[in-house]
């Protein structure tokens, strides 16, 4: 399966800083490599990016790090599902643990959003993850298991066909401490055994699974060996081009 790299640039870089960036990038990065690669900047640096990245050799596609629920209407602050797509989307971020933690959403709240995304034409990246709390609890799997029955409630495989998962345990986000490429594994292949039961096992198969937390040069390859493991998600490695490179290259 051809692996996917995205980088997730959270609140850094003004649009400037971020057309730099991905300029920056695009040169460091050889034409053709067996590899999707996207950047999410924040909304603001969209337009942007993609205009820096119009006449990239390298395909760099562009990600939001979230979408708002509802087509359009009274919402102040809020952005479409079609507005990315008109603004040169390609992939939206739902349910980061950032945004279930400090915004308040909730795995219905994420359905909405997953829905309303796919039929505006965007490839979402649903993230799900346990608390350190949670797995000393002995509750990773619970929790993962609930995260994808109700985040994905009644939507058909057809559907979410190109629905891309990324499993990112809360504790190694932006913390430093990875998951061991055996704990990445053993959830991946928990989440591919629910993706079999839940849909089917051609679904299963086919479905890209991301690992992120705390994703770097040093561990990306003993991450990327891991048979379940197909893509990262990178944050804060992913700031410079020379750190982002380097992980992509060594992944790949
Ligand atoms: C993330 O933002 O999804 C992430 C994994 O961050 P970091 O790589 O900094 O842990």
């Amino acid at each position: 399966m051809k692996p996917l790299f995205v980088g997730n640039w959270k609140l850094y870089k003004t649009p400037e800083e971020a057309a730099a960036m991905v300029i920056e990038l695009s040169k460091r990065l050889p034409a053709h490599m067996n590899a999707d690669i996207a950047i999410a900047p924040p909304y603001i640096d969209i337009p942007a990016v993609v205009a820096a990245l119009k006449d990239s050799p390298v395909l760099i596609d562009v990600s939001a790090q979230n979408v708002f629920w509802e087509k359009e209407g009274a919402y102040t602050g809020e952005v479409s599902a079609s507005m990315l797509v008109a603004a040169g989307c390609k992939y939206v971020i739902i349910g980061h643990s950032e945004r279930r933690q400090y915004f308040g959403e909730t795995d219905e709240i994420l359905l909405k959003k997953l829905t309303i995304a796919i039929t505006a034409g965007l490839i979402p990246i649903l993230c799900v993850g346990e608390t350190q709390a949670e797995r000393d609890a002995g509750e990773t799997f619970l929790v993962l298991d609930k995260q994808l029955v109700n985040g994905l409630k009644d939507l058909s495989s057809t559907f979410i066909s190109d629905l891309v998962l990324a499993y990112e345990p809360v504790w190694a986000i932006g913390t430093g401490r990875t998951a061991s490429s055996e704990q990445a594994q053993e959830v991946h292949v928990f989440i591919r055994k629910r993706m079999a039961e839940i849909y089917n096992s051609a679904f299963a198969q086919n479905i890209r699974i991301l690992y992120g937390g705390s994703v770097k040069s040093e561990n990306i390859v003993e991450l990327m060996s891991m048979p379940d493991i197909n893509g990262v998600l990178v944050g804060g490695a992913s700031l410079t081009a020379t750190s982002f490179s380097e992980i992509i290259a060594q992944g790949v």
